[in-house]
């Protein structure tokens, strides 16, 4: 199958299944832990310099309604991979909302990831960073297509030893020694615990590293920060370097690592060939105080289904194909980075593959309207808003960490997102034609989206 690409002044054909091994373009993924809508120079944030990213959005896209697939890490990332809402696989619940060390679950073996498509399209593949979707062996990111792993199997903050003080997580000036995250190469583990100080420099090393090696062929790097997640950690280079103080100094860490990557693509010829994409798999933490993130003026944080809580920074880079300095309104989120990457590369979705996701190449390459045209905001296994055009309604909603009980909305909340985006007038009362479409909306979503058994809820049986 033969599609016409649009790029400005220019016309390109790319045959959808039969590119050579020159022709498929390499893909990088920069995946942060927790970063906030607020959180970078480009986005508004005043103190926080990440020229790096800022330069990257100059010569490239930048997306204004991208969403995460979840507010929390677990499903987020299955959703990532996937192409799928979380539900699908059943890496969601309503009771424990990510994996834990206890965990026996994980990504199941059913599930097909971006990683095992690009494989099967003769790409080489590597996960460097943090995974999150099961740390047994069998769920690793070597037994869903990655050729190779270097990072940490779950959060940060996990793994707490018995005399941390309490608070640890949140502190300013907290010490490696006070949690036992192991750091594992492929399936075994190499450091234990991570010295978290310089773990952004050694992932951004493992990333420049396969980029160099892998010149002559087609690749995918999936660079998934541990930061800035709590604990806060940076190196001693990045120590004091931020007016916004220790988060600061780590997402401004960030922000190097990511001019590393762009100059290593540069360097090795591959910038022509390369569609960088960077975001984060959920909102900031906002009630880890100073080292929490901003998600600026939208409403709410990680673990939230207001806006704060998923919609994301993003950032798209591919010279030559996508227009500099544009910025796109257009709604995307994760899940179609699946499709859009595997369309690029010449490949096909598996026949019979319930996938959420659309390929966005329209909003990247000709600037143009979006496939999407509705975005469901699911916390554990339920539907609790949903998205369609500018307007968003709320069925349930609950504050991100509080213990205040989920609140059903007999009539939806209904909030315009373009004139309204921090959430603050309801027009539900007087635009009765919106609440019927999105009750409408949401059994189509109720009929369509299968919801898998959790895959998160055993624990390690007591020894
Ligand atoms: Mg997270």
């Amino acid at each position: 199958m033969w599609v016409s690409l649009f790029l400005g002044a220019f016309s390109i054909l790319i045959a959808q299944s039969s590119l050579s091994a020159r022709d498929q373009p390499n893909f990088v993924l920069i995946f942060c832990d927790d970063l906030g809508y607020g959180d970078l120079g480009s986005y508004g944030h005043p103190s926080i310099r990440t020229p790096n990213l800022d330069k990257m959005a100059a010569d490239g896209m930048r997306l204004t309604d991208f969403y995460s697939a979840a507010s929390v890490c677990t499903p987020s990332r299955a959703a990532l991979l996937t192409g799928r809402y979380p539900v699908r696989s059943g890496m969601c619940s309503d009771r424990r909302r990510v994996l834990f060390p206890d965990s026996l679950g994980g990504l199941p073996e059913s599930e097909w990831t971006i990683a095992e498509a690009l494989k099967s399209e003769g790409y080489a593949t590597a996960a460097v960073g943090k995974w999150h979707l099961g740390h047994r062996h069998q769920y690793l990111p070597t037994e869903h297509g990655f050729d190779s792993y270097y990072g940490i199997p779950y959060s940060n903050d996990m793994d707490r030893v018995s005399n941390a003080p309490r608070g640890a997580a949140k502190s300013l000036e907290p010490h490696i020694n006070w949690w036992n995250v192991p750091l594992l190469r492929n399936q075994k583990v190499v450091e234990q615990p991570v010295d978290q100080t310089t773990i952004t420099r050694r992932y951004t090393r493992q990333a420049t590293k396969f980029i160099e090696s892998n010149r002559e062929n087609p690749f995918f790097l999936y660079l998934a920060h541990s930061m800035p997640h709590v604990p806060l950690f940076r190196s001693k280079q990045f120590k004091g370097h931020s007016l916004r103080g220790l988060y600061g100094d780590v997402i401004e860490e960030i922000d190097w690592s990511v001019g590393q990557i762009l100059s290593a693509l540069t360097e090795n010829g591959l910038d022509k060939n390369t569609l960088v994409f960077f975001t984060s798999d959920n909102g900031p933490w906002l009630t880890q105080g100073p080292a929490g993130g901003t998600a600026g003026l939208l409403r709410e944080g990680k673990g939230s289904t207001w806006e704060g809580g998923m919609r994301e920074p993003a950032i798209a880079w591919w010279p030559g194909q996508i227009q500099p300095g544009s910025v796109s309104s257009e709604l995307a989120a994760t899940i179609d980075l699946f499709p859009t990457f595997l369309s690029l590369a010449g490949g096909n979705l598996l026949a019979g593959l319930e996938i959420d996701g659309h390929d966005m190449s329209p909003v990247l390459f000709e600037h143009s309207q979006s496939v999407r045209h509705h975005f469901a905001y699911y916390r554990g296994t339920q539907i609790f808003a949903l998205r369609m055009g500018a307007f968003k309604a709320h069925f349930m909603t609950k504050s991100a960490y509080g213990r205040d009980p989920i609140e059903t909305h007999d009539r939806p909340l209904i909030y315009n997102l373009q004139a309204d985006p921090s959430e603050r007038f309801d027009l539900g009362e007087s635009r009765p034609e919106l609440v019927a479409a999105f009750e409408n909306l949401k059994v189509h979503y109720l009929n369509e989206v299968e919801v898998a058994p959790s895959r998160l809820e055993s624990r390690m049986p007591k020894q």
